[in-house]
């Protein structure tokens, strides 16, 4: 059917066609709102930890390796009454269904929907927890759970372990946050009458404070560091979606705008 085309329609189609070039091809993707571009850039972190067999495994290999550490620390020679350490939230309690809410609904952590999802008291141990916790208390220990929960959250944070079948649950053992996020003092106050046989946490500061200063390669320097020390006394549990490792790269999800991660990676390409 071309045969049948003037000359000069050639002309003025490849006129129309040097013209296209100057607009948009491509469509536009729609415009999210910055705090839904921050909660997207969650979203295969947040599925990992709630719907992946491996953390549901890692949970369990963890506590599995808790109780081998466990025995072997208790067999070595102390003094005062044994007590086990762990932090609440991605330790023993599983607040992912409150991430995947935030990725459903465009949304990013806030404390007052944290507060609204800790109210509920329903979120469910992690794999191996409440079987560990047991078998350490079984064993002699004390547990003690300091968490970065605020005091205000105390009531329900108790009847959510009590209902998740945990030892110990009370105001002597359930330790939360005192204005500061730094969990120093109140280890040691478990230390002043306690043989601290172990601890275990979704964070490295779950064991020392040290390990905030992520300055270096990401603080992996710090590890090796005291890896005897980590590896003897600390089991560390997996938490895909938020805390010192991500606020060290891409700032605190509190501070609700997007991250450029794309230029993170390009600083870290090779
Ligand atoms: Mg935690």
């Amino acid at each position: 059917m071309h045969k049948h085309i003037q000359p000069g329609v050639f002309l003025l189609l490849f006129l129309a066609i040097g013209c296209r070039t100057q607009s948009p091809v491509a469509t536009q993707l729609p415009q999210l709102s910055p705090a839904a571009q921050l909660a997207q850039q969650n979203v295969d972190a947040t599925i990992y930890q709630n719907m992946s067999a491996e953390v549901y495994r890692l949970f369990q290999q963890g506590y599995e390796l808790a109780k081998i550490r466990l025995d072997a620390n208790l067999a070595r020679p102390h003094t005062l009454p044994p007590a086990v350490i762990v932090d609440i939230d991605e330790t023993v309690l599983d607040n992912s269904p409150y991430q995947v809410t935030n990725a459903a609904s465009g949304r990013t952590y806030s404390p007052e929907t944290w507060k609204q999802w800790t109210a509920k008291a329903s979120a469910k141990a992690l794999p191996g927890a409440v079987e560990f916790l047991n078998y350490a208390a079984g064993k002699g220990c004390a547990i003690y759970y300091i968490s970065n929960r605020e005091t205000d959250e105390l009531g329900p944070t108790l009847r959510n372990l009590a209902s998740e079948g945990f030892p110990m649950v009370d105001t002597a053992h359930v330790i939360l946050m005192h204005g500061t996020s730094d969990k120093t003092t109140r280890r040691a106050q478990v230390a002043a009458t306690h043989y601290i046989a172990l601890l275990a946490g979704d964070q490295l500061r779950d064991f020392d404070e040290s390990f905030k200063n992520r300055s270096v390669d990401h603080g992996k320097p710090l590890v090796d560091a005291q890896r005897d020390t980590l590896e003897r006394y600390f089991i560390m549990l997996p938490n895909s979606m938020y805390g010192t490792w991500l606020d060290a790269v891409s700032g605190k999800p509190l501070e609700g705008k997007p991250v450029n991660k794309g230029a993170v990676l390009k600083k870290n390409a090779n």
